[in-house]
């Protein structure tokens, strides 16, 4: 064997499990055919947050007289923008560098493909450098991530161009004077929210009735509205059927209630969901599963291959970096014979536009679908003492419980540094904390985490400040 463990590809899901075998005693190695961290903190997480961080600077600027701040001028260097994205992603890369040396796990660049071998498959890697390497391990854990679906059939594929993925959309030259944003998940939206903050015009083409279809439908709606008043455009319950270019534009013909109608803009950006890096892995070789361009996993990552494990995006939703890392640890534990708690755990999600948008657990609509009697409370930000200080009286923070057992089961807030917050509900919703004791439990003064405590009061018809 030339190792106990070999991780096949190095984003949030594949190099937080290399460490957490390197910790377990394991010899690890990970293959990545591209740049340490992944997408996450290459192409996706960590440098979007930087534009968005850049794009809300600027957008603030336009508001600093409420705060009695004079500006003269605001403008922005699109390319220090763009500069400033790519500086924090290569920080990050070359820290994850740095952990694989610190935890001795040996980096092998190139990209792997699985042939069957001793025991687990055996990994045969087409070398950066040149030649190939073939190495044997005892485990092997695919964490190859996932890339942006793409509909080529109809045009919803990048040209280089005029047609933007998420890449694309992280390094042009300048900002589209106008933009359409096709499907209105985390992507579009930060998308969306980014361009916007920086002045363009923008449009985004939902095909379902409403915004962030998967939020609860309080904060869609409210998402929206905030949205709208940023002069962000929407179409909702409306479908791209073709989407054709020119070399001033795109042309985008969609279907809305029976009608087509067509929209015009310099660039579009597909944000239609992802799909799984299944391919040219060797996986039909070797019998593994694959639904919908993911592995089929049992729940601790096994593909039913011997010695062949799955997590984070490529083993399926939800597509989360923080999903990927938990579901590899849990992987290797597993394998180290730990027995690490079912993967059971609440999964946050969290949108970083203008407002912010985060959630964990059921929302209204899931936990009537499953015919709990629940209790509801909610609190608006324009309340706060803080948000009122800060001037950021967007949003409210949502809370559902089961009303048997008064336990916490979902969790929906939108408004300023609410992705900030949720960590709060998410640890409540893991420890299957009850309304009383998140009662019981002071929160500081002031912040606006005072809304998650009176949102829970007003579950219980006990809110002190409305
Ligand atoms: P998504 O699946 O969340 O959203 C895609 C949207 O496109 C859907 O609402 C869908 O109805 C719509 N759509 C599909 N086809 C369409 C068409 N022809 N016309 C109009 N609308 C259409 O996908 P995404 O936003 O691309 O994100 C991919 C994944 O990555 C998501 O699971 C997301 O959670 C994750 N992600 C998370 C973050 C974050 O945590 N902040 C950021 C980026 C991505």
């Amino acid at each position: 064997m030339d190792f106990d463990v070999i991780v096949i590809g190095s984003g949030p899901g594949g190099y937080v499990t290399a460490i957490r075998a390197s910790q377990l005693g394991f010899k690890t190695a990970i293959v990545e055919r591209e740049a340490l961290g992944g997408i996450c903190l290459n192409w996706g997480c960590i440098p979007t947050k930087a534009l968005l961080k850049s794009g809300e600077a600027y957008e603030n600027l336009s508001h600093l007289s409420d705060y009695g701040v004079k500006v003269e001028k605001a403008s922005f260097d699109f390319s220090k923008v763009i500069e400033r994205s790519r500086k924090v992603a290569g920080q990050l890369n070359a820290g994850v560098a740095f952990l694989m040396k610190k935890h001795k796990i040996e980096v092998i660049e190139g990209i792997a493909k699985l042939e069957k071998g001793q025991g687990a498959p055996k990994v045969v890697v087409a070398l950066k450098a040149g030649g190939s390497r073939s190495a044997q391990a005892k485990h092997v854990i695919l964490a190859t991530g996932a890339r942006a679906r793409t509909i080529p059939a109809i045009g919803l594929a990048p040209d280089g161009e005029r047609v933007w993925t998420y890449r694309e959309a992280m390094v042009p030259k300048t900002t589209p004077k106008t933009l359409v944003v096709i499907g209105s998940g985390a992507i579009g939206i930060e998308f969306a929210s980014f361009y916007r903050a920086l002045g363009s015009e923008v449009t985004v083409v939902e095909a379902l009735p409403r915004i962030l279809p998967v939020e609860d439908e309080e904060v869609s709606k409210a998402a929206h509205k905030a949205f709208e008043k940023r002069g962000l455009k929407f179409r909702v319950g409306a479908s791209v059927k073709k989407l054709t270019t020119s070399r001033t534009g795109v042309s985008i013909e969609l279907e809305a209630g029976g009608k087509t109608e067509t929209l015009a803009a310099d660039v579009a950006i597909v944000a239609v969901g992802i799909a799984g890096n299944v391919e040219d892995l060797g996986l039909e070789g070797l019998g593994v599963k694959i639904e919908k361009s993911h592995v089929v996993t049992d729940g601790h990552g096994g593909t039913g291959v011997a010695g062949l494990y799955a997590i984070g995006d490529v083993a399926g939703p939800p597509w989360l970096a923080h999903k990927a890392s938990h579901e590899g640890v849990h992987c290797i534990e597993h394998i180290a014979g730990l027995k690490p708690a079912n993967l059971t755990s609440p999964i946050p999600g969290c949108t970083y536009s203008n407002p912010q948008i985060a959630s964990v657990g059921l929302t209204e609509a899931q936990a009537k679908e499953q015919g709990l009697a629940i209790k509801v409370g909610r609190f608006p930000f324009r309340v706060n003492g803080k948000a009122i200080a800060s001037g950021e009286l967007e949003g409210f923070v949502k809370t559902v419980f089961d009303e048997k057992t008064g336990a916490l089961i979902g969790a929906h807030l939108i408004g300023a540094e609410v992705t900030e917050m949720i960590q709060g509900f998410t640890l409540a919703i893991t420890l299957e904390a009850t309304e009383a004791e998140l009662m019981a439990t002071v929160f500081p003064h002031p912040t606006m985490s005072e809304a998650m405590h009176e949102s829970v009061l007003d579950a219980y018809g006990r809110v002190l400040h409305i």
